[in-house]
């Protein structure tokens, strides 16, 4: 079975009659097998995706005009994302044996589409990390060296992509959990516009944060289900009515781009150095092919990881107060009343990360501190989004690497959270400011691990940004 890395691939194939859709999946299914110990997949739907084939088979036989758009293609799904009659945890013991009732906006357009979904893959619980490392699950390992971690939280997604085990796989990015891994496992990463898709059937982690993201070995694909998922929804207020363009069709760049990157990140302290040259010899290939690249000042560079997370750990103490052993998965066997029901599910049932954001989130929203946090976040958080839009009104993109250091060694950063969110500098402003991201990969490191490169584009600006990306790589 060739690799394939894009849905045009897979179909031109099926089509000409070269492959079926019961020998790709029985292919993936047999990728699954051989890659068990990276454990990047909790739950294989192998029946149910044979049987769908199948059908699929028959469908195209029949009549060929007759299939979705996508048509033979395999994906994954994190397991955030509700998928009707299954079962999703978040990575948490605290959702063990729950079931979706329905399934979220985003998967059910893609299934109106002929998608397979072969699996439901780990994540950081509640999509907390940036390893994959904080899940109920054990690790998900980089199959580029499975001594080091995958990223986060969409860790397992990267991995299913990068391992060939499905084309495409469905994260979700609140801070940069699409666009890291995919940077540490040398696939692509997509975040769009904060509202593109709805947030319907994702479990929340930071509901002004969270977006669905996908992780592909194409530009191609992510333009597609951009797509095919975006788009009002009458169950999410917050998703943009906004048209959604023909992305997919709209993927050359002949223009020269414009486009900034800030000399405090690309020359700055905590910066790897193998990632310094990486993305300076990037800038110099760009500036070759015509395009402008500048340096531009942002002053507020130190000020994004922590507003990010006196945001992020007050929007996911609310959110995750709904788990309390009452109307969802884990419920306390020893508890004698209802306090106790409360208090010992959610001590049983979260895990140490969790705990310790629904505490720092819980604390920034206290009468006593809420001013001295949370508001003075929100403010910082407008201070950041005005200078970015600013800087997006004179350049095209800003570029900068996707992580300011290599996937590091399982277990290194696990009693360090400080230094791990210190490690999401470059990812989080576009979700502070709700803009779309895309990590492309651009090399390996000299410790041979992959290396991936971020653009970022102005508020609905998913097609420019495809399109050069596409351009590009
Ligand atoms: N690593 C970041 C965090 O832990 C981002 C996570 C995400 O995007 N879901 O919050």
């Amino acid at each position: 079975m060739p690799k394939y890395v894009s849905h045009q691939q897979v179909q031109n194939d099926l089509k000409a009659g070269k492959i079926s859709c019961q020998e790709l999946v029985e292919y993936y299914l047999s990728q699954i097998e051989a890659t068990k110990e990276l454990n990047a997949y909790v739950e294989i739907f192998a029946e149910e995706a044979r049987q769908k084939a199948k059908a699929l088979d028959q469908k195209l036989k029949e009549d060929p005009d007759s299939v979705g758009r996508l048509f033979g293609v395999v994906i994954s799904i994190k397991d955030v994302l509700c998928y009707k009659g299954h079962k999703v945890t978040a990575a948490s013991k605290i959702l063990n044996g729950f079931e979706s009732l329905f399934s979220a906006t985003g998967i059910e357009r893609l299934l109106r589409e002929d998608v397979i979904i072969i699996g439901r893959v780990n994540c950081d619980e509640f999509a907390m990390g940036s390893t994959c490392e904080n899940s109920v699950y054990g690790p998900t390992k980089n199959a580029a060296d499975p001594s080091k971690v995958p990223g986060g939280s969409s860790g397992a997604s990267a991995v299913a992509v990068q391992i060939d085990t499905c084309l495409v796989s469905l994260g979700t990015d609140t801070g940069g959990s699409v666009r890291q891994p995919a940077a540490f496992c040398g696939v692509i990463g997509f975040k769009p516009t904060y509202g593109r898709i709805s947030r319907y059937g994702l479990l929340a982690y930071g509901s002004s944060f969270d977006q669905i993201g996908v992780l592909s070995n194409s530009v191609e694909d992510a333009a597609l289900f951009l797509e095919i998922m975006a788009g009002s929804d009458e169950f999410d207020a917050t998703v943009s009515t906004k048209p959604v363009p023909k992305y997919s069709e709209s993927l050359t760049f002949d223009k020269k781009a414009k486009i900034a990157y800030f000399d405090t990140a690309l020359n700055g302290e905590g910066i790897d150095e193998d990632i310094r040259k990486l993305s300076f010899g990037f800038i110099e290939d760009l500036k070759k092919e015509g395009h402008t690249v500048e340096s531009v000042n942002f002053e507020y560079l130190d000020y994004i990881i922590p507003a990010y997370y006196v945001l992020t750990t007050a929007e996911a103490s609310s959110n995750l107060s709904r788990y309390d052993g009452i109307r969802f998965g884990h419920r306390s066997s020893d508890a004698k009343n209802i306090d106790e029901v409360y208090k010992m599910s959610r001590t049983e049932g979260f895990g140490t990360e969790v705990k310790r954001r629904i505490m720092l989130g819980t604390f920034v929203l206290s009468a006593g501190y809420y001013d001295a946090y949370y508001s003075k976040a929100q403010k910082v958080r407008r201070l950041i989004t005005d200078r970015t839009i600013e800087i997006l009104g004179n350049y095209d993109f800003i570029l900068m690497p996707t992580s300011p250091i290599p996937a590091w060694e399982i277990g290194k950063m696990i009693d360090d959270p400080v230094t791990m969110y210190l490690a999401d500098i470059f990812t989080v402003q576009a979700n502070m400011v709700g803009i779309p991201a895309i990590s492309l990969p651009i090399g390996k490191h000299s410790n041979g691990m992959p290396v991936g490169i971020q653009l970022m584009a102005n508020k609905f600006e998913e097609a420019k940004l495809l399109a050069f990306s596409n351009s590009i790589c």
